[in-house]
């Protein structure tokens, strides 16, 4: 083992020295005591100093890849550094030690920062309405797709169909299973981008909702957007706009002048706020005056010079979260944006778009690069090995951690055989991504010439190759506290 759990690390000492209470005969102490409530074996508690626990999860933080570290070029998921100053401002006790049950004239800054991060959102997508309620990009296309059937419902209109381009994000058909729709794929044609017949065809009065992710996950903008919008129109079907890939486009356009009706947003992509582990995240949900009645409660809105929650809203579908949604999360992102303004996202996209060619420029002369067009934010290889050739996309993502980076995304898009897809983000400098180029050398080298380092890598990180299925279909989180463990007084 490489770092044994805290309760291993249990050596009996203490790390903390309580007080002893001052109104040790109070009324309420003995009423408590007698009562109910008393714990009557203390806690499972680790017995540790406290340099014991600095150090314990110091080495647990050493032990993973984070994108503190280095270059985290995972595609579409916009793993860009989170500045500092997010975590600083998040932490200001006058936001911490709130209690979002406190009476609303004393939450009144809270009130105004979230209603502000609305409307900066606001302009950001080009939609009239934002909720911050949802807490994951999945969650937000979900809440989406309430809307979407509670739209239909109050119109007396029928409609079970969502489509879906084979390109998307698997989320997109989850979410749409998880509703209660029937999902129907839609193929791209050569250039990457959706086939406008075939999704002409596909798309009619039974459709309720087609969610379409633009630019889409290969990296490529959809050039027919608008005649797709347009039959949508036509239809009567809501456009919805997986705003995940937002990285491309922040500063510069926004999905709602380009004809969709409603869209989510990751905060802890697009916006700077951490990101992996399972959260806490934010996936906020723009959408047109359409909509906007059905969006979850509350939002915040103004009332004269106050800030206010407004749950009276008899079309919305309800809560999606608690209170507020993740308000730290929500905070971390309006530091961003308030410290990069317009002009400064302008130069966020623009950035990186252009990290993204020069990488797709210089990697396309190692691997394939099937829908090879000018890409926004991302690109898509194939790892797919030649004839006789025993590396594949895995051994070339593991080897890649073997020297010093994280892996891209693998295997998706299903649409490219053995994908490794890059989005290197505009948070990288040219020095580091010329170090990213000369380990991908490297590793194409070594495949034609020492095969068995790839096929073994990686060999410098403290796991080797795990079990990802069984890691992710039977994870063992779970400490029980048993044996030895079992302090008691
Ligand atoms: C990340 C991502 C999602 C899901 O977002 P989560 O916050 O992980 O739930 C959906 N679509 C695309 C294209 C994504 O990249």
């Amino acid at each position: 083992m490489i770092e044994p759990l805290i309760f291993d690390l249990s050596s009996g000492v203490e790390g903390y020295d309580v007080a002893e209470p001052s109104v040790t005969d109070d009324i309420a102490l003995k009423e408590l005591e007698s009562s109910q409530l008393a714990c009557e074996i203390s806690p499972f508690l680790p017995q540790v100093s406290e340099v014991d626990v600095v150090r314990h999860f110091t080495r647990l933080s050493e032990l993973n890849f984070h994108v503190d570290k280095g270059l985290y070029p995972l595609g579409s998921c916009t793993m860009k550094y989170n500045p500092k100053i997010n975590e600083r401002l998040a932490a200001l006790p006058g936001f911490t030690e709130q209690h979002p049950l406190q009476d609303e004239s004393t939450l009144q800054g809270t009130f105004e920062m979230l209603y502000s991060l609305q409307k900066i959102l606001s302009d950001v997508t080009g939609f009239d309405s934002v909720t911050l309620a949802p807490c994951a990009g999945a969650h937000g296309e979900l809440t989406s797709l309430m809307m979407v059937k509670a739209y239909f419902k109050d119109l007396g209109e029928k409609r079970d169909v969502v489509v879906v381009p084979d390109s998307a994000h698997g989320t997109n058909p989850a979410s749409a299973s998880m509703c209660g729709y029937t999902v129907k794929e839609v193929l791209s044609d050569s250039s990457g981008c959706v086939d406008v017949e075939a999704f002409k065809e596909a798309v009619d009065e039974k459709c309720a909702c087609v969610m379409l992710t633009n630019p889409n996950t290969l990296g490529i903008f959809e050039n027919n957007i608008l005649e797709i919008a347009e039959h949508c129109k036509k239809t009567g079907t809501i456009l919805y706009c997986d705003g995940a890939n937002m990285n491309a486009l922040v500063g510069r356009a926004g999905p709602g002048t380009m004809g969709f009706d409603v869209m989510h947003l990751n905060l802890h992509k697009t916006f700077s706020t951490p990101h992996g582990g399972g959260g806490p995240g934010s996936g906020p949900v723009a959408c047109s005056a359409k909509l906007a009645p059905y969006l979850p409660s509350p939002l915040i809105i103004k009332d004269g010079d106050r800030f206010k929650a407004e749950y009276n809203r008899p079309k919305s579908i309800g809560f999606v979260h608690s209170f507020f949604g993740n308000v730290g999360i929500a905070l971390r992102a309006y530091v961003y944006l308030r410290t990069m303004g317009f002009d400064g996202l302008k130069e966020v996209s623009g950035t990186a778009v252009l990290n993204a060619n020069y990488l797709k420029k210089h990697l396309s002369k190692l691997l394939p690069i099937p829908f090879d067009k000018n890409c926004m934010h991302e690109f898509v290889m194939s790892g797919k090995p030649s004839e006789g050739c025993k590396v594949h996309t895995l051994d070339i993502a593991k080897r890649l951690l073997d020297l010093g980076f994280h892996a891209p995304t693998v295997y998706f898009p299903l649409i490219v055989e053995e994908a490794i897809m890059v989005e290197p983000t505009e948070t990288e400098s040219k020095a580091e991504l010329d170090r990213f180029i000369d380990a991908f050398e490297q590793i194409i080298h070594e495949r034609d010439n020492n095969p068995e380092l790839l096929l073994d890598a990686p060999v410098t990180t403290p796991v080797r190759r795990l079990d990802e299925t069984a890691a992710a279909r039977k994870p063992d989180l779970k400490f029980c506290p048993c044996g030895d463990y079992v302090t008691r007084d």
